[in-house]
Formats: C-alpha cells, structure tokens, sequence
C-alpha cells in the first residue's frame, strides 16, 4: 500500500531511494520520509507530510544528503494522522537505527507498554514506532542487527514489510516481511529493496521475492536469506519482464490516459499465445489442468475486490451462459469471515491485480484452508497470490500505475472469458461457435482503437456532466456489472456519487431521484435485451433525466432520446464488456481531468490494498 526503497552500493543512495518512492507515489500519498547514513557514520532522516514534492523541497544540497546507503517510505496512515512526526523512518531511542515499514502490527499496544515499562518513550502514534524500539531492545552487544530483527519479528502480530539500517554499520542493511510485499533488486555491485518493482526496474531486473517471513541481509558484496529459525533459505533470482516504458507517462497527461490508450495491446497481450484456431477453442496453460479434471468442475466461485470484483460479475455471467456451470462470486472481505460453503468440485479463482490485496489474499487462504483448489489471477508475476495460489492464470497486462483501474480490468475480463469458451467447449459449445468467438477475439483491439479515436467527442460530454453531483449508470446483462464498473471510476477520480443499476431494476426505487439534475448514462446495445432497455431510457426521458447512451453504431432510435450518443462498434454478446466499458473510463477520465483532480492520485485511495 505504502511505497519502500531502500538503496545499498556505490552510488549516492538519496537520488535513487527519492526518485523510487516516487515512482510509488500512486500506493500511498499523506506522507513521506528518508534515512540515510553519511560517511562519517551520522544518521541523517528528513520527512515531510503531503505529496513527495514537500519532502524534495526540504532536502538541503546534495553534500548534506550524500550517503551509499539509504531507505525511504511513503506513507499510506494507518496509525496516527499523516503528520511530519508519524512519517517514517521511525528511530530508537538513541537514534541509532531508522526503519521504515509497510503494514499493520496488531499487537502494538501491549507491546507499546511493555517498552514503556523497561522505559522506553515513543515520539509517534504510529503502530511502527514499535518496531523499531523492540530491535533495539534486542539488539544488545554481541547480537547482530539480523537476529534482533528476527526475535523482533517473532514476538510481533501483524502484517509488516520493512527495511532497517544502524548507522554503527553502514554496509548493511536487514529486511523482512510478513503479508506485506518486499523486493530485494540485485544490481551491478549494489543492492535494492522495494515493495514493488516498478521503483527499481530502471536499475536492475533481477528480483528476488521475499516469502512471508524471510529477512534478508544486505552486506556490499552480497546477501544472505534466513527465516525466523535462522535457516538458510536459497531464493530463486527472477528476471522481471516489465518494459521500462510501462511505468513511465511518456505524452501522456497522466497514467490512467495512457493505460485506457494501452488497452489495444494489452488486451492482446492477455489472449495472445491462448487462442487454438485448429481446434476451435482456448488454452490456458497457468491453471495446469487436463480436459478430465475441468470437465469435473460442478461449481466455481470467483473472488475479487472493487473493480475486480464487477470482473467477475462479467465472468460469471459469461462462463454461466456459454459454459453452463453455476458461478458464485464473492467479496474478498465477506468471504474470508463468513464460513464459505465449498462443496466438492468447486474450483475457486481469486482475482487481483497486484496479487497482494490483503482481503483477496486471505479469501485464498481460507479457501485453501477447506481444502479447496485455487486459481489466482493477477497482474504481477512473483506477487504472494501468485505464489500461494495452487495456480493460475496472468492477465499480462503490464504495470498498471494510475489507481483507478482500467486496462488490467479488461484483461481480466478477456480472461475470465476464455475460461469461459475453454470450459464451454467442453461441454456444450460447438467448435463454429469456438472458431467464431476466436476471429471475433482478434477483431476486439481494432474496434478499441476505433472507440478511443472518439477521445474529443467523449470530452465534450464530459464537460457537459462534469458540475453535477450525482450520477446514475444503467445496463442490463452482461453490460450490467459494466454499468457498476463506469459508476465506480466516476466516484473514484471525480468525487462524484454515481450508482449502477441493473436498468430495469431502476423503477423498484432509483428512479425516485430521476430529475434534469440526474445525468443517466446507459449501456444500450444492440442484442436480445436492446428492446427493454429502450423502454426503460423511455422511463428516464419522461421524467426529464439527462441521457448519455453507449449504443452500437448505426443504431437510430436511441438518438431520439439521448442527449450524447457514444456510438462502439458491434460485437457478439459476450465481447460486448470489453468495448462498452472503454467509453464509460474515459469519461470519467475527462470529468475527473477538467475538474481539475489529482486523476492518477485520488484522495484517500491506493493501488495495492494491503491493509485489511
Ligand atoms: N501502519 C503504519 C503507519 O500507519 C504503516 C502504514 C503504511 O503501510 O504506510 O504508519
């Protein structure tokens, strides 16, 4: 959620740690800090509240944050107000050694009156102060910094990833984690630790993905893993395959422009390598499953958050309709305390794009935990769902940096529906339908491109709705959960209220706040349900509400009614989500944008959700 770099090597450390915590400026936001440790052996710690740019303002000149090691935070507050003080890195009472940490410790407070008791005295509210004071606390004469860190990590609940640094030994720097993500880079004679990727990539692409309890010891000419019973552990090195490019903005005005732009590509990338023209039918290698064992599937259960959670709406409408296998799908948060029934042959997919989300994580493991099998499927290769899932399937979408999200939403979709057609047809589908779905497939990144061609138009209506205070989305079908998705990327980035509704379900009691004042933008395609959905805007109109209709080209009735017509190509049924939601991002985009919003920052939301 927050964002770490810590830097150990030749180089000055302050540059790369800052330009680091910037790159993961989009996780987290109220506040942000540094530690480095000079050559003369001082600590040196600078933090700011507000966005990075305060805390870059504050630095003195180079020569006094010159140091080759340092770590960095920024801070998503969980403890404490987002102050100057609650910032990290966080010290012990002698100033000796600074830790910043990502993540929740449950049981800070005993802990807390513990150290007061010994007499210890806490300058934050943070629950991480903690931390720092139980290593030193341990960290006596003849104990090691690894092994005060690891006792530390014993005693403590919770979830933490964190970087440490003493300023007595400035070649080494100690990390560990527990549920929340943490990253040692492996350069040219230096070292990185991040929570993510993306703040290191332009140095080095060689990773090693910490395991939950692991803690890592950087020296300057190596490192060494261990786990809390101080066993060795040999870490497999990866090789991240992410482009640069892809965590850079390039011409574009902000992350989530690009991204709704990349969606041509990305979408390919997600099918690309799974389409069998010979047999008319998809591939999907991750879940490493023989045609017996899918075929033996009775049930599945798909379970996401936020946006990956109106996926799988789409997805079990998809797989229900062409595979005819009942779907559940379920909130991550709900699932995990709600005593979940898994009867036998249920196959479960956990859906996240950074594959740490906390609440999906824990879903995974309780579905484990009753013995279930379960499929992840992310964005990020190397995430802890990715690891812990039985296995799975990635959506290849590439780093998605803009919190609200877009293309790794329709990568989702587009997986979700080829485990439709893959499990489709094996049982009822006919391989015409298969061949017909694939040469539709293909066609979809062409007709996305000429969906973003409408850029200006889109705009235009954007400025039309962007000074009202609510909103109402409609769809029916497989267009209903696309109607949440729209809703929800208006309130995330424009603060304004906005509900989706099944249309026909708006006169069981939305339709009450239908006025001149209620813009309603509605999905109405052309497909079974077009009729019905035209009598429900019909319903709109007569109660003068402001109509903005996603319709397919050459349709002319809905014209008659609608204020703004967004006209998308047309496309068989199941492939209509992936066209449809592409307007509904970029208006959002445009109201959020000409309202003058942090689009790529929104207030009070982060990108990974790693806090419960
Ligand atoms: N719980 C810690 C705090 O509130 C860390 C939050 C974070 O992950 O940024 O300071």
């Amino acid at each position: 959620m927050c964002g770490i770099v810590g830097y150990l090597g030749n180089r000055n450390a302050t540059p790369i740690i800052l330009e680091g915590i910037k790159r993961l400026e989009y996780r987290g936001y109220d506040s942000s800090g540094l530690a480095i440790i000079d050559g003369n052996k001082n600590l040196k710690i600078f933090k700011e509240s507000g966005k990075i740019v305060e805390l870059e303002r504050a630095l003195p000149g180079p020569d006094e944050t010159y140091g080759t090691i340092g770590i960095a935070h920024t801070r998503w507050a969980t403890h404490g107000e987002p102050t100057k003080i609650n910032a990290h890195p966080h010290t012990d009472s002698q100033k000796r050694i600074a830790l910043v940490h990502n993540g929740i410790i449950e049981n800070y407070q005993l802990l807390r009156k513990k150290l007061e008791e010994e007499g210890h005295s806490f300058e934050s509210e943070t629950d991480t102060e903690i931390l720092v004071h139980l290593i030193e606390h341990f960290c006596l004469e003849e104990v090691s910094l690894t092994d005060a860190v690891r006792q530390a990590c014993k005693l403590v609940e919770g979830t933490f990833g964190i970087a440490v640094i003493n300023r007595d030994n400035p070649n080494e720097m100690i990390a560990a984690r527990r549920g929340s993500p943490l990253i040692l880079g492996i350069g040219n004679d230096e070292f990185f630790v991040t929570s993510d990727v993306s703040a290191i990539i332009i140095h080095t692409k060689r990773v090693i993905y910490l395991q939950d309890n692991e803690i890592v010891t950087i020296h300057r000419d190596g490192f060494e893993i261990t786990n809390l019973e101080n066993e060795r552990i040999d870490a497999k090195i990866s090789e991240v395959d992410w482009d640069v490019s892809s965590i850079e903005k390039g011409n574009f005005k902000h992350f989530m422009l690009k991204e709704i732009f990349e969606q041509p590509i990305s979408v390919q990338n997600a099918f690309r390598g799974r389409l069998m023209e010979k047999l008319s039918t998809v591939r999907l290698g991750g879940l490493m499953m023989n045609g017996n064992e899918l075929k033996k599937i009775k049930k599945i259960q798909i379970i996401g958050c936020g946006t990956s959670w109106h996926a799988a709406l789409i997805g079990k409408h998809i797989i229900e309709s062409r595979a005819r296998i009942p779907v559940e799908v379920e909130y991550a948060s709900e699932y995990r305390y709600k005593n979940p029934i898994i009867p036998e042959n249920t196959l479960v997919f956990v859906i996240s794009q950074s594959g740490e989300t906390a609440d999906t994580l824990a879903a995974l493991r309780e579905a484990q935990a009753r013995g279930a099998t379960v499929m992840g499927i992310t964005n990020t290769v190397g995430s802890t769902i990715a690891r812990e899932s039985d296995a799975g399937v990635y959506i290849h979408a590439g780093a998605e940096i803009g919190v609200a999200s877009t293309k790794a939403f329709t990568s989702q979709v587009t997986v979700l529906t080829l485990l439709a057609i893959l499990l489709g047809r094996m049982n009822h589908l006919s391989p015409t339908y298969g061949a017909t779905f694939i040469k539709e497939l293909r066609s979809i990144p062409g007709k996305i491109e000429k969906i973003l061609e409408m850029n200006d138009l889109i705009r235009e209506i954007a400025e039309s709705i962007k000074d009202y205070t609510n909103a109402l989305y409609l769809g029916r079908g497989v267009n209903f959960p696309v109607a949440l998705e729209g809703a929800l990327k208006l309130k995330e980035i424009s603060y304004i209220h906005a509900e989706g509704y099944p249309a026909a379900e708006m006169k069981h009691g939305p339709i009450a706040l239908i006025d001149e004042n209620m813009p309603v933008i509605a999905i109405a395609l052309k497909d079974a349900i077009y009729d019905k959905i035209i009598s429900n805007l019909q319903e709109v109109k007569a109660r003068n509400g402001k109509i903005i209709t996603i319709a397919t080209e050459g349709d002319k009735v809905v014209k008659k009614f609608s204020e703004h017509v967004i006209y998308i190509p047309e496309t068989m049924h199941i492939l209509q989500p992936l066209l449809s939601v592409i307007p509904l991002q970029l208006l959002s985009y445009h109201v959020a944008d000409l309202k003058g919003l942090d689009v790529d920052k929104p207030r009070n939301l982060a990108k990974s959700v790693t806090v419960e």
